[in-house]
């Protein structure tokens, strides 16, 4: 599940936070099924969260 933190979605498995829910759906069901990261997603990505 991604998780809302500081005013950004973030994607729970690789820590990417957008400011769009919907990308951060995206990128984490890319991060699920291929084990590595969307350029093209991560991109659009704000900032990254350290997720432990
Ligand atoms: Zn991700």
């Amino acid at each position: 599940m991604v998780k809302y933190k500081n005013g950004l979605w973030v994607c729970e498995l690789c820590g990417a936070g957008y400011e769009d829910k919907s990308l951060s759906e995206k990128c984490e069901h890319w991060c699920g099924t291929h084990k590595s990261c969307n350029l093209e997603i991560i991109k659009k990505a704000r900032k990254f969260v350290r997720i432990l």
